[in-house]
């Protein structure tokens, strides 16, 4: 490990312990040559394994740029998307797993996508799971219309479930 202060690329491990309930280990280690302290962090390396078969590490870039396009013309913002990133690598490291199938990545996408912005969720769920007619885009709006996500959703003022039946006029 190279030294983050002096560039010498030995240093020796001074201490080490498991952080985040074992799902990290975290290393504290002294350059050789300056003798500067600085902390390392290891994780399991988390793979997303494509439908081909090949597989890459997960990256919260990847999400991101999955979404975008869902997201144009939201009032949608740059930390909200690294935001909902990293809640989707929380959720895929939460499963314990190594190796994780591309599906469940869009699978952990939709919840706080969803929570993040109603048309962008239907717009992503709609490519992600082949809409392929109105009934399917119905069929989610009544599912969002049944049970509204957040407490706090910027953009849908009507949060009862019932208020299908006063809405007339
Ligand atoms: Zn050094």
């Amino acid at each position: 490990m190279i030294c983050p202060f002096c560039r010498h690329d030995d240093s020796r491990v001074v201490d080490s312990r498991p952080a985040e309930d074992g799902a990290q280990i975290r290393r504290r280690r002294e350059c050789t040559e300056c003798g500067a302290r600085f902390t390392t962090q290891e994780t399991t390396l988390l793979n997303i394994v494509k439908r081909s078969g090949a597989s890459e590490p997960f990256s919260r870039e990847k999400v991101i740029a999955g979404v975008t396009k869902a997201c144009q013309g939201r009032p949608v913002n740059d930390d909200d998307l690294a935001l909902l990133a990293m809640r989707v690598e929380e959720t895929l490291r939460a499963t314990g797993q190594a190796e994780i199938e591309a599906q469940e990545v869009g699978l952990a996408i939709l919840a706080p996508l969803r929570e993040l912005d109603e048309v962008a969720y239907l717009r992503f769920a709609s490519v992600y799971r082949s809409f392929s007619s109105l009934e399917d885009f119905e069929g989610e709006i009544a599912l969002l219309r049944a049970a509204p996500s957040t407490p706090a959703s910027k953009n849908s003022p009507e949060k009862s479930t019932t208020a299908v039946t006063s809405s007339a006029k």
